[in-house]
């Protein structure tokens, strides 16, 4: 482990926000935090989990502990006809392991290209895209409680796995670090191309009779992640600000009547349907909008940009004006997506 102190966090986020951790702790092997559990400060000293930063607003100045977790490895632990069995380091990098894994034959992962961040984080919000979750391969997890500094083997199901969210997002938040994840990979390919644009791209090419494979599933994911979304290096960000809503039926019909073209996404037949919130936000004029260093991106109004020399407070500022401005026309209380560590 390396201990640094008076840190300046900024290179640590990608929505670059500066704040200083009083403690900054790079967790290279999980008994790391076993040997940190037993410093005699621990239990009053506040802590919090950091990765690649790529989903988090930093509000101010960290007294305690950060914890940066980068213990790293992957390996091979079971195989079947039909799958392959890894285990991965929670500090891996997201996108460097999903193409490590189709470069050895395994798929699954390609719809999940390019997401920032790394591979211990990626449960914590069930991180999805394309139509596809982290949940359709996770099989379990390893973590250490940093309250007892013991540490256990987390089931799917033990883990809550929803829509952007899992235990580790509410019931548990901060107190369980994600040290290895094991997933569930496909041998025979199955393709996930029913998602909007990719799908366009998989029909132009079948009609031409060329066949797919999950290779070239990644690369188009990541050629409509690189035209659509801000790069942070360049514009720095926390990609999608606000979750997509959930309500009922009950509740699209009577919006409906005001919004007919209103965007949404069945999940449960007649039951419930998740609203496109960027769609809202432009509806309602936030998309470009800017309020001095932070505004929402000009092609991705779900998206809030940093233009340089923001704070935590610019941030939250306008996105409380935004759930106060869709609360009022609407009637949907949006939640913000990144953690807000305050
Ligand atoms: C440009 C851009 C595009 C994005 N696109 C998508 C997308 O398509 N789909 C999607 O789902 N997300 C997306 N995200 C959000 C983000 O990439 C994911 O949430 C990612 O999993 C965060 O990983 P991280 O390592 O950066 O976590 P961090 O930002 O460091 O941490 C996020 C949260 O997880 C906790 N945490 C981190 N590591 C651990 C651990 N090992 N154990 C326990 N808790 C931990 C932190 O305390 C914090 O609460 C995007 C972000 C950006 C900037």
């Amino acid at each position: 482990m390396r201990i640094r102190h008076d840190v300046d966090l900024q290179p640590y986020n990608t929505f670059a926000l500066s704040a200083y951790a009083a403690t900054l702790v790079d967790i290279h092997h999980p008994a790391d935090l076993t040997i940190l559990h037993q410093q005699s400060n621990w239990s009053t000293t506040p802590r919090w989990i950091l990765s690649g930063g790529s989903n988090l607003i930093l509000t101010q100045d960290w007294s305690g502990y950060v914890l940066k977790i980068a213990n790293l490895g992957k390996k091979l632990i079971y195989e079947d006809d039909q799958f392959g069995y890894w285990q991965v380091a929670a500090g891996e990098n997201w996108h460097e392991w999903v193409q490590f894994s189709l470069a050895a034959g395994y798929s699954g992962l390609e719809n999940l290209s390019l997401i920032p961040g790394t591979v211990g984080a990626a449960p914590v919000q069930n991180i999805g895209a394309y139509g596809v979750e982290l949940a359709d391969t996770f099989v379990e997890c390893e973590a250490t409680d940093l309250a007892t500094g013991k540490t256990a083997l987390l089931t799917r199901l033990m883990c809550r796995l929803g829509y952007r969210d899992s235990i580790f997002k509410q019931v548990t938040d901060q107190q369980w670090v994600i040290t290895q994840v094991t997933f569930r990979l496909n041998k025979q390919p199955q393709l996930n191309i029913r998602y909007g644009e990719l799908k366009t791209w998989a029909d132009a090419m079948l009609q031409i009779g060329q066949s797919l494979t999950p290779l070239m599933v990644s690369e188009q994911v990541c050629a409509i992640r690189r035209k659509k979304l801000p790069d942070p290096q360049q514009l720095p960000n926390a990609g999608s600000f606000f979750k997509n809503p959930i309500i009922t039926q009950a509740q699209l019909e009577a919006l409906k009547i005001q919004w007919p073209d209103i965007i949404y996404y069945p999940i449960k037949a007649g039951k419930s349907v998740k609203l496109a919130a960027g769609w809202l936000l432009e509806r309602l004029g936030w998309k470009g909008y800017r309020q001095g260093p932070v505004g929402f991106h000009e092609q991705q109004s779900l998206v809030m940009v940093n233009y340089g020399g923001a704070r935590g407070s610019d941030v939250l500022a306008l996105a409380q004006q935004v759930q106060a401005h869709v609360l009022q026309e609407v009637g949907i209380a949006l939640e913000i997506e990144p953690k807000i560590i305050d």
